[in-house]
């Protein structure tokens, strides 16, 4: 979705919900990182406070994963909350969006927030104990011979 913010700039206490999902069909043409087992829920709104222009967005989704350590297949939900302060010029601040031509893309900005807040090492659960090194027993399910 292409949020078009112009009002938002140009009008004080102007505010746009939104609400829309981001299917898998999209999501795997765009992210090889991970794999998504469901479409990205975005909700949130833009708000134009004081002459201040935010934009507040909440993404869910559920992964696919395989565990880095004993190579477990399983899936996991997140769920997470993001705010962002808006700009059309060019700013110092890296944590400003810059805002072209008055045209948000919602969809960028949602699968980008989204990936960059995944932990780097993907468990299946904490205390994962993951393979013998020897035999590759899956240490979760038992022990094995191997001292
Ligand atoms: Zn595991
Ligand atoms: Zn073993």
């Amino acid at each position: 979705m292409i949020l078009d913010m112009k009002r938002l700039f140009d009008v004080t206490d102007e505010q746009e919900e939104f609400s829309f999902d981001i299917g898998t069909d999209e999501l795997k043409e765009r992210v090889f990182s991970v794999v998504f087992a469901s479409p990205l829920a975005v909700s949130g709104r833009a708000y134009n406070r004081a002459g201040i222009v935010n934009v507040d967005l909440k993404c869910v989704f559920t992964l696919a994963h395989v565990c880095d350590r004993c190579l477990a297949e399983f899936e996991r939900e997140y769920s997470f909350e993001f705010s962002h302060v808006c700009m059309r010029d060019h700013s110092s601040n890296d944590e400003h969006i810059i805002v072209k031509d008055n045209a948000l893309d919602l969809n960028d900005l949602a699968i980008s927030d989204s990936l960059l807040q995944l932990p780097t090492k993907i468990l299946c659960r904490e205390d994962c104990r993951g393979l013998c090194y020897v035999c590759g027993q899956n240490l979760n399910e038992g022990e094995c011979n191997c001292s």
